[in-house]
């Protein structure tokens, strides 16, 4: 019989020895220690069990024995290195370890650590003995059981609180052995009394339920949460890091901070961050005190504040990126925790990537990428009207942790903020401090404020990290949720009062101050999308345009406006009811003259205005298509009408006169590149017909809107006469679909179909083969038969940002895209390009 080995799985490993840039296996905590033990920068030693772990964990429901065989030998290792012993029974000193998690992308605070794992009361003896501090020795004990009952037991921490106070002080003037083993015999007593059947005060156990427990947390409900918001996959899984503590608390000289390398607020290179003199990392982030800043000496001792900028700028160079880093200082000795691509605001994330390619750490296609679009969005998105800010009184003031303005009625319960907010309510969540649990109310919320707690409270970071307006320590802000009410200055207001925050001043006001367009970090995204704009190599024009918008759009500098639908126009104006009567005339009367002069001068009046407004500018004006979904609802009785009415060029007695109302303005402001669109023609003799009547009238240019597949398949041969062609994006996918057009305008329809297996893709989202053909032999037919036509793509609405790519692909080079939409377009193709490159 021959024996197989199977080879055995290598789950654990040293953080020191593993791939820095393998965050998939190792994640991202144990990657960053990882890197920066590799740059010579001082971190405790740590093994790390990897995804693949949590995978086996998974999968066979507990850990696997070879990993738990893993684990010993890797404490076993961090022993040597340590010169401390795990679970020590004798007297030296105890080794005790962080058992923290760590996911690919990193989810701040989501998941589970528990700290000061491996203590007993022989190490905490032991401890206090060698510190010749009672008082640590202690905290660390009962820090570790809080701790521990709250992740790994599953039950409230103040259970323990409550049973280790009454012994607290007393050991912190007598830290015996004696005294330590009766308080854990009462927070043992105390957690049976909460039904936990079986808890080991033995330190190996502790550490494989404390690696099982963070496992877990990446099931945790507010983990889900955050993964759904984020679009981060479920199955990712987190690795476990564990690694050898070091204390801020061991004496006056230790503490602990965080540091960002620039200001994640701004973006500014500058050392932004704060420093907890003789406390614990935990303590900064629960905002349970109040820390130095890092911006000026005077908090951490001015060796380890340069130290902390020569590191910082070191790894900068090494992630390429503004980082964010964990520190603490034991006994005046500085340890790295963690670092990471700093979290940072949509406003310094532009700035940050325009700098790094000034610094040269980056190139102009990494810091295209290092801008999300909903980054962008935020940025582009409304502020308070400054005149109403200047006159608002202040209600009450704290520090603004999260830069933005929101408003709404304040909500003091973040699951009552989250219930009110889905029933479309805005809302502006109110509360002593935040806590992972109130997750799903912060992501509902216009803004946050929290009576307590500093600029790196959990509030702080989250609202940061969602780019929610947010403002911590308030002080003399009292919120009773329970009561439904809170107190500034002695004043007693209601929840539902509405409420406007400032998220960069720190200011919150009374009532909802209005808000309009803002104006901040222009400069900086100008760039990002002009390096979008250099990859993309394509035109854009902006569509909708009316005349008060028209001043706004030129400062994009769009190619032109196209394609202007004439009813816009006059829909601005205020004059559509006007046009639907003069067309119901006509629709009876198809000869009267005195009905075309009025078509004629309704629509001169649409045009003149947004002709002057934009003299420089070309301008593509689509005549209404009545056949149109959108046309029927607005003429309702079009049964009554002539037939003929309804098609392209059914009724010359309709578009004539309309093209003469486009000279007589054009005449009026010496405009001269004017293009008349005709919507919806399906052959080439339609436009060439067009064409005659547009040229007899005066209008020399003429082009037509392809809105449906006909029209792309002779596309090629109405190129002929056409000056420009553009596909309706929307109303093509909707034809070669024959989809009712009320469906054209939300995704959810289609993905639900997606998801029940009857379409292969959300045809807003993907064109799918036959579409891509039909659009790519359209445009392949245009060149060939018209190489100086200008084709286009008109796309109307959100769809664009998924399709895009695809049509760039195809060889589309002109865009048409609402103004509001253009930056975020702008920057998704310039994205989209960038990536692929990357990948090619
Ligand atoms: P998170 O993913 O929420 O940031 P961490 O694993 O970074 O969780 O740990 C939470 C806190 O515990 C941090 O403040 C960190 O500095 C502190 N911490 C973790 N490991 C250690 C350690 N080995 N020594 C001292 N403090 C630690
Ligand atoms: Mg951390």
């Amino acid at each position: 019989m021959s024996r197989i080995t199977i080879p055995m799985h290598t789950y654990v490993h040293d953080v020191d020895r593993i791939d820095g840039l393998d965050t998939g296996r190792y994640g991202g905590k144990a990657a960053g220690l990882a890197r920066m033990s590799a740059a010579g920068i001082t971190v405790p030693p740590a093994f790390v069990i990897g995804t693949d772990g949590y995978r086996a964990w998974r999968g066979g429901g507990e850990l696997p024995e070879e990993l738990v065989a893993q684990v010993d030998a890797a404490v076993q290792r961090l022993e040597r290195r340590s010169g401390r012993r795990f679970g020590a029974q004798e007297d030296g000193l105890p080794l005790l370890v962080s058992v923290r998690s760590g996911a690919q992308v990193s989810m701040p605070g989501m998941m589970d650590t528990v700290l000061n794992l491996g203590i007993t009361p022989r190490g905490a003896c032991a401890l206090a003995r060698q510190s010749g501090n009672a008082s640590f020795a202690a905290d660390t004990f009962v820090r570790f059981w809080r701790m521990f009952a709250d992740i790994v037991l599953g039950v409230d921490e103040a259970v323990v609180g409550e049973a280790a106070a009454p012994w607290l002080d007393g050991m912190r003037r007598d830290a015996s052995l004696e005294a330590f083993e009766r308080m854990q015999e009462h927070i043992a007593r105390a957690l049976a009394a909460e039904g936990v059947e079986q808890v080991l005060a033995e330190p190996r156990w502790q550490l494989l339920r404390a690696i099982e427990a963070v496992f877990e947390s990446w099931d945790s409900r507010r983990a889900k949460t955050y993964r759904a918001h984020h679009g981060i996959p479920d199955d990712l899984g987190t690795a476990v890091t564990v690694q050898a503590m070091v204390f801020g608390n061991l004496d006056r000289q230790s503490g602990s901070g965080v540091a960002f390398t620039r200001d994640p607020n701004t973006g500014i290179r500058r050392l932004y961050g704060e420093f907890l003199l003789g406390r614990q990392g935990e303590d900064l982030v629960s905002g349970s005190a109040t820390p130095a800043s890092l911006s000026e000496p005077g908090g951490l001792p001015e060796p380890h504040r340069l130290q902390l900028i020569a590191d910082g700028e070191h790894l900068e160079r090494i992630y390429r990126d503004a980082v964010d880093i964990e520190f603490t200082v034991e006994s005046d000795k500085l340890y790295f925790l963690q670092v990471r691509p700093a979290k940072r605001t949509a406003k310094a994330a532009v700035r940050i990537a325009s700098d790094l390619v000034d610094e040269g750490l980056i190139t102009k296609d990494e810091a295209v990428q290092k801008v999300s679009v909903e980054q962008l969005k935020r940025l582009l998105r409304p502020e308070f009207e400054r005149t109403a800010l200047a006159e608002a009184e202040v209600l009450v003031c704290g520090i603004g942790a999260s830069p933005g303005h929101g408003s709404g009625i304040a909500v003091l319960d973040a699951d009552r903020a989250a219930t009110i907010a889905a029933g479309g309510e805005k809302i502006v969540l109110l509360r002593p401090t935040t806590s992972p649990q109130d997750i799903r109310g912060m992501l509902t919320s216009q803004a946050i404020v929290t009576a307590r707690g500093g600029a790196l409270s959990h509030a702080a970071v989250v609202s940061r990290a969602l780019d929610i307006p947010c403002v911590v320590g308030c002080d003399g802000l009292e919120i009773d949720p329970d009561g439904h009410t809170f107190r500034i200055g002695g004043k007693s207001y209601h929840e539902g009062s509405p409420l406007s925050v400032d998220g960069t001043t720190g200011k919150v006001y009374p009532g909802l101050l209005p808000l309009e367009p803002s104006a901040g970090a222009a400069e900086h995204i100008e760039r990002i999308l002009a390096w979008a704009d250099e990859k993309a190599d394509s035109n854009y024009w902006v569509a909708g345009v009316s005349g008060p918008e028209a001043g706004l759009a030129l400062k994009h500098a769009p190619r032109g406006f196209g394609a202007i639908a004439l009813t816009d126009l006059l829909i601005a104006l205020g004059m559509l009811g006007d046009f639907i009567e003069t067309v119901d005339e006509l629709g009876h009367h198809p000869e009267r003259k005195a009905t075309h002069d009025k078509l004629g001068r309704i629509c001169y009046e649409g045009c003149r205005r947004l002709l002057l407004a934009s003299p420089s500018v070309p301008l593509d004006i689509r005549l209404p298509n009545l056949g149109s979904p959108r046309a029927q609802r607005m003429i309702g009785a079009w049964a009554s009408l002539a037939p003929r009415l309804f098609l392209p060029l059914g009724l010359k007695q309709f578009y004539v006169p309309l093209l003469r109302g486009i000279v007589d303005a054009t005449r009026e402001t010496g405009h001269t590149e004017v293009t008349a669109l005709v919507p919806g023609v399906n052959c080439a003799a339609e436009v060439a017909a067009f064409k005659m009547a547009a040229n007899d009238a005066g209008v020399l240019r003429v082009g037509a809107m392809l809105q449906s597949p006909a029209g792309l398949l002779n596309a090629p041969a109405m190129a002929v006469h056409a000056h420009a062609l553009w596909v309706d994006l929307r109303e093509i996918i909707r034809t070669f679909y024959g989809y009712p057009s009320a469906l054209s305008f939300g995704d959810d329809v289609f993905d639900s179909y997606v998801a029940d297996g009857y379409l292969p893709y959300n045809p807003r989202k993907a064109l799918g083969r036959d579409l891509s053909q039909l659009l790519c032999s359209a445009l392949a037919g245009c060149q060939a038969t018209q190489a100086s036509v200008r084709v286009g793509v008109e796309c109307g609405d959100g769809a664009a940002l998924s399709l895009i790519g695809e049509l760039h692909a195809l060889g589309v080079r002109t865009f048409s895209v609402p103004l509001a939409a253009l930056p975020s377009v702008r920057l998704a193709l310039g994205q989209h390009l960038c990536k692929e490159a990357g990948h090619g």
